[in-house]
Parts: structure tokens; C-alpha cells; sequence
């Protein structure tokens, strides 16, 4: 038995590792799983890649099987990380459609929860970008499944979590590019309202993202930080970038140790925030150009930033709210979070359309990702939360959920009964389960 825990290192739960090193390998421990999930690189956030007995850790899956350049078209097993692929594509001129804000997930796990990046608004989340997939299920079969063949269970298995069977390779589309910078631009808005309006206007731009500042209050309730970001063309560059069109990520920085529990209070993320907002401001409306790396993975440049939370960890909440309830909800929300002192350094907002999957999160309207480090009262705080997305109309990511409770999930899927329809269906005998599926009762 070994402890495991996703990204925010709650909870930590004891299970049997399994580490297949061929495709079959994956296949027969699929068959012969006892309560087992599949798992990538372990970002989802909670208790999404643990089994209740057994977990098959998929990272030895990493081979790119075929490449068609003219079509942008790549066959990859998948526990393949997308830090891979770009290291190898970019350099070619490729870049994957969809990347969320970490490179460091597989292709499986990018699949199993539709994953949405900056460009949801305007180009859909990564289920639309796979072509196929060859699945094992509980059964011992392996089937080949698209938009044409197995087309349920294709639609079940973006965005299902790993719930319908083990993805042991795809087949995704990527996007050609002239070079790997990105022109970047920053808006700064000084309350909700006119971060939502620059979103909005914004939707012709293929990147977007809100940054804000989840301790003002009053009249700068929402006060945002917007960066707006395109693909540069090669005559964007100047002499010293073209000389270098597609940089890659260098070695990074990690957090060697957890940090105490003083380094996170209110002072500090407060000190923080106004900090970054000051000099995100002062690029305002300038335009920057910079490696595709520093656009899409800030994070990623500190290995295991997790540790900042302390040792408890912490649980991120992001929900998404239909449009039309978005600004009204939002504004309860932060205003409820800076009432209590956010300790949160993460609040990021982003404009979504619909999911590809069954399952998939994704939906029209607004999504808001915050972070907050366990501590006694922060579980019945997100609660208070929950209520205010149910009502809403809206519901939250299972890639980054630990704790909601499962009348919050059936109030938010309402595809639910074709996924659970489908899971009777391939997995009769329970073998295929998670922590996850079991607390939310999928
Ligand atoms: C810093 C950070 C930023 C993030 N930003 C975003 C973002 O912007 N947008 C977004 O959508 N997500 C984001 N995420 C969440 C992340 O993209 C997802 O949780 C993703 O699923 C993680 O991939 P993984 O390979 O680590 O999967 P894991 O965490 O190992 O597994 C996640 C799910 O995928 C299933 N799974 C994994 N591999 C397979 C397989 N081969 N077959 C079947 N099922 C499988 C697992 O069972 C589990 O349900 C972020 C995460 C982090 C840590």
C-alpha cells in the first residue's frame, strides 16, 4: 500500500500502486481491477486518481506512436505528459489546441476531465481536439472509440474521469504555429463588472483569463488584472526572439520543503496581491511578447508550489455559473470570501462555452478558481459557497473537487443518468471506482 494524494495533498489515502509498462499490462490490470481508476501525473486536484483498492499509475505509457504532419495529427499512449509534447512539437511548428494552466498533466488525464484552457470562449475544451480513443474496459475488452464508432461511450469518457475504462492511447489534433511567443496584452479593471464587460469584449481574441484580487472589497470588489493572448507570427519577433522562434522551458525552481503555516495569512496574500496588481498595472495596454511557456504555465516554473499551503494542504473550488446568474453570484461570492479573509493567492476567472463530454464541467458562462489551505473552518465555509452555485445554476469541476457533496453534483450535471446509464452497462461487476466517484455517487 503506498499514500497518495492529488495536487492539493487532501486527502491522502492508502492504496495499491500499480505501474503496467505495456499497453496489455494496462489492459489485463483494468480487467482485473479490484475498485481500481486509472491515473496520470496526479494534478486533478482531490480524490479523483485514487482507487478505493487499487490505482493504475499510468507514466510508463509514454510513447508517441505516429505523427501525420500535414493533418497535425498524433497517435500518443497516454500517460504521455503535454510537457512532453510540446517539447517535442513546438520545435515543429505544433502546439497542442487546448492546455490548461500546467503542462505537467498526461493525455489521459487531459481527456478524462475534457480539461479547458484560456481559449474555452472561443475554441471548446480538449475532447474536441481527439480524433479517437482506444479504451480498455473492466470487461477485458479494448475498443477503438470516436464520434463515429462507440460514439455513447466516447462522449461518457471525455470528461468521465477515468470512470468508463483506461485510456491507453489517443489520437489529438494539434494547431500549427509560426513561432512558440505569445503576444501578450494586460487590461486592468478595477471592479467585477468591468472585468466581466472586458471578457466580453475581449471574445475575439483567442486567450483570456482574469486575474483577481479576491481581498478588495467595496467599490473595487472583483478588481482584476486581464490577460489577453494570440500566437505571435514570425514578423512579430524582434531580432534576439527570432533568433530563438520556439524557446522551451529551462530547468525550474522547487519548493524544497512545506512552508510554515504564518507564511500564508492575510497580511501576506493581501501585501501579495497589491503587489502583483501594481505591477500588472503598469504594463497596462502594453504589448509583451513572451515564450508560450511563461504565457500558459507560470506556475509550472516552481516544482511542487503545492508546498506553499503548509503540510494540511488545501482544496481548490472552481465553479462554473451560467451567464446570466454569473455577475450577480460572483459578487456574493467574493464579497462573501473577503469578508472572511480569502488566504487565497489563486482567484482566476475565465469565460467558458460547452463541454464535449457527458460529464465534462465545462458550460456557457463564468468559471472561478480559488484556492484555500485547509483549516477549521474552510470546509463549512466552501459549503456556503456550494449553495450559492446550486442556486445559480451552476456546479463545480470534479478535476479539482475533494469535499462536495453529492446533492451539490446531482444538482449540477444534468447529463448524470446517460453517464451512469453507461457505466451499468461497462462496468456491472464495480472493478473500475474512485474516491471520487464513490463520495459523489457516480
Ligand atoms: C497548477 C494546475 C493548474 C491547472 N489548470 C487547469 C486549467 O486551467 N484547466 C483545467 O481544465 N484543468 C486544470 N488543472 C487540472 C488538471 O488539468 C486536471 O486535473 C488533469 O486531469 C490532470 O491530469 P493528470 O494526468 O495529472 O491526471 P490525474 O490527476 O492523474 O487524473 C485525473 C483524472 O483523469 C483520470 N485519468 C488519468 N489518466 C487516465 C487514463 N489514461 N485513462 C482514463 N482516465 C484517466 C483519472 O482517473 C482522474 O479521474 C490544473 C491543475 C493544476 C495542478
Amino acid at each position: 500500500m503506498t499514500a497518495i494524494s492529488g495536487w492539493g495533498r487532501y486527502p491522502i489515502i492508502d492504496s495499491e500502486m500499480i505501474h503496467p509498462r505495456t499497453a496489455d499490462a494496462a489492459r489485463r490490470a483494468t480487467a482485473q481491477g479490484d475498485q481500481a481508476v486509472a491515473r496520470g501525473n496526479g494534478r486533478a486536484y482531490g480524490d479523483a486518481a485514487i482507487g478505493i483498492r487499487q490505482t493504475i499509475a499510468l507514466t510508463h505509457l509514454n510513447r508517441i506512436r505516429t505523427f501525420d504532419p500535414k493533418m497535425g495529427r498524433v497517435t500518443l499512449e497516454a500517460g504521455l505528459l503535454l510537457s512532453d509534447v510540446i517539447a517535442t512539437f513546438l520545435p515543429r511548428g505544433f502546439f497542442p489546441y487546448v492546455v490548461p494552466g500546467t503542462s505537467f498533466v498526461s493525455i489521459g488525464g487531459a481527456i478524462a476531465a475534457d480539461v479547458h484552457g484560456k481559449n474555452h470562449h472561443s475554441e471548446g475544451g480538449f475532447g474536441g481536439y481527439v480524433d479517437s480513443l482506444l479504451l480498455a474496459l473492466p470487461t477485458g475488452e479494448t475498443l477503438l472509440a470516436s464520434r463515429d464508432e462507440h460514439p455513447d461511450l466516447f462522449r461518457a469518457t471525455i470528461g468521465g474521469m477515468g470512470l468508463t475504462g483506461t485510456i491507453l492511447e489517443a489520437t489529438i489534433r494539434l494547431r500549427s504555429v509560426e513561432t512558440g511567443w505569445v503576444v501578450q496584452r494586460t487590461i486592468v479593471a478595477d471592479s467585477l463588472g468591468a472585468a466581466i464587460a472586458a471578457l466580453e469584449s475581449s471574445e475575439s481574441v483567442t486567450y483570456s483569463v482574469a486575474w483577481i484580487d479576491c481581498l478588495a472589497r467595496g467599490p473595487h470588489l472583483g478588481r482584476s488584472l486581464i490577460f489577453l493572448g494570440e500566437h505571435a507570427a514570425s514578423e512579430q519577433l524582434d531580432e534576439k526572439q527570432a533568433a530563438n522562434p520556439f524557446p522551451l522551458r529551462k530547468r525550474f525552481l522547487s519548493m524544497p520543503v512545506d512552508a510554515p503555516s504564518f507564511v500564508l495569512n492575510n497580511r501576506t496574500v493581501a501585501a501579495f496581491n497589491e503587489l502583483y496588481f501594481r505591477a500588472g498595472a503598469r504594463k497596462v495596454d502594453s504589448r509583451t511578447l513572451l515564450p508560450a511557456h511563461l504565457h500558459f504555465f507560470p506556475l509550472d516554473a516552481i516544482g511542487n508550489w503545492n508546498r506553499i499551503y503548509g503540510r494540511r494542504g488545501f482544496v481548490q473550488h472552481q465553479s462554473v455559473l451560467p451567464s446570466k446568474n454569473a455577475e450577480a453570484t460572483l459578487a456574493e461570492m467574493l464579497e462573501r470570501i473577503a469578508r472572511r479573509g480569502g488566504s487565497s493567492f489563486l482567484a482566476v476567472l475565465k469565460k467558458l462555452g460547452a463541454g464535449s463530454g457527458s460529464l465534462s464541467f465545462t458550460m456557457p458562462g463564468y468559471t472561478l478558481a480559488l484556492d484555500f489551505p485547509i483549516a477549521g473552518d474552510t470546509f463549512s465555509f466552501l459549503d456556503e459557497l456550494d449553495e450559492l452555485v446550486v442556486a445559480a445554476g451552476g456546479r463545480l469541476y470534479l478535476a479539482k473537487d475533494a469535499r462536495q457533496s453529492r446533492a451539490t453534483f446531482e444538482a449540477g450535471y444534468p447529463d448524470l443518468s446517460f453517464f451512469r446509464e453507461i457505466r451499468r452497462t461497462i462496468n456491472p461487476s464495480g472493478k473500475l471506482q474512485s474516491r471520487l466517484a464513490q463520495r459523489i455517487g457516480v
